[in-house]
Order: C-alpha cells, then structure tokens, then sequence
C-alpha cells in the first residue's frame, strides 16, 4: 500500500474521539475499516471500537482484541472492504507514535491513527503509515469528509 492520505468523514473521527475519552486514562483502540482510493489514498467506511485487551496497565499499552478482528475479516470476505487500519489513543501524550508503537509494527499495510487526549479531552488526531520494511512511521494526510459515518 502506497497511502498518502487517509480519508474520513467528520462523524468517524467523532467517533475516535469519543472512544478516545470514555478510555481516559487508558489507551483506548479500534480497527478501521475501508478500501484503496483513487489516487493512493485511503478511504475509512467504518470505525469498529475494540476493547483495549492488552495487559494491565492500559495507560500506555494497547492491544486490538483479536475477536473482533475475526469477525470483521468474516463479515468483510465478500465485499471489497477490506481492514486498512486501526486507531487508539495516546492519554497525556503527543499524536505521535511512541517507542512502544514502533515495535507493534506487525502488518506494514495497515494505517494508524493516534489520538492525543488530555485530562480526558481529546485533541489532535494524526495518520501514520509504516514503511515497507515495518521500522519506521511516516506521516500520513488527515482528509475529512462530510457524508454520514
Ligand atoms: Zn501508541
């Protein structure tokens, strides 16, 4: 995947958001849901919250809960939708992928959005792509969208 830009609608990064602050102060996460679009961007068509299944403490860790990556890639397996990506939230932190993130690095195609919260409100949400080799984040264009979620 050769993303540049990952596009979604105002209500789905709404939806981020909320998910972001009803985890305060854990981590919360979620996958995304979406295809390749013209021109080398990614299109979100649906935001799937997960329960943050990583090992206490949760403040600074995440893990997607397997399950819920099952049921989507069976929902997903006829249609031309596919798991581009996922979300979580960094509490007291920067949009930016921590050291932590850099070694969860397991599926290169998969995007990442990070979603800075502080004391409890979130704030800047940015996308991220790991390079071919899986080492390393590059920055990836935020593009909102109106339309329903
Ligand atoms: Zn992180």
């Amino acid at each position: 995947m050769s993303a540049t830009q990952v596009r979604l609608t105002a209500a789905q990064l709404r939806a981020i958001e909320a998910a972001a602050e009803a985890a305060y102060p854990e981590e919360a996460c979620g996958l995304l849901v979406g295809r390749q679009a013209p021109g080398g961007a990614v299109r979100v068509s649906r935001v799937e919250a997960s329960a943050n299944v990583a090992e206490p403490p949760r403040t600074r860790r995440f893990e997607v809960d397997p399950r819920l990556r099952l049921r989507l890639e069976r929902d997903l397996r006829d249609g031309s939708d596919s798991v581009v990506g996922l979300y979580h939230s960094h509490p007291d932190g920067s949009a930016e992928p921590s050291e932590t993130d850099r070694t969860m690095i397991f599926e290169p195609a998969m995007i990442w959005l990070i979603t800075a919260v502080a004391g409890g409100h979130a704030g800047a949400t940015t996308g991220w792509r790991p390079t071919a080799d899986g080492a390393a984040f590059l920055p990836l264009g935020l593009e909102l969208g109106g339309g329903k979620a």
